[in-house]
């Protein structure tokens, strides 16, 4: 099931579409493993190590269930966003098409970031990402 904004939004304190791409990148990777939430999935964050980037892995937790506290997740230093979900011998890499990373590049305001954030959570998985399973 779909994580609404207010969940996540409780869940991390504030709304902002790097929030929101963690939800939606956890959600696809799920559909197209055909991973379970919570166990059997393994998450390697590259390239979001400060914020607001980072607020990414947030999103992903509540959205992948895999969590900190279980070890399923980890962050990597990066140049680049990159999300790489592993379910058995299978690898799914997430990538930020260039024209989201530059609506993010264009925000300058905290309403600004607000706006994005739900246009975000309307918004095809796959306009979003570019993926790559393996
Ligand atoms: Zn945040």
């Amino acid at each position: 099931m779909k994580i609404s904004l207010k969940e996540a939004e409780k869940f991390h304190g504030h709304l902002g579409p790097w929030l929101v791409l963690g939800l939606l990148a956890g959600s696809l990777a799920l559909k197209k493993l055909k991973s379970k939430k919570y166990f059997g999935i393994e998450v390697r964050v590259f390239g979001a190590d400060r914020k607001p980037k980072s607020c990414l892995i947030d999103g992903l937790q509540l959205s992948s269930g895999a969590t900190y506290g279980k070890g399923n997740i980890k962050k990597f230093k990066g140049k680049k966003i990159n999300i790489v979900f592993l379910k058995n011998k299978q690898k799914l890499t997430l990538t930020l098409k260039d024209i989201i990373l530059e609506k993010l590049l264009q925000i300058k305001s905290h309403r600004e970031s607000e706006l994005l954030a739900k246009r975000l959570y309307r918004m095809d998985s796959n306009q979003i990402f570019d993926f790559k399973l393996s």
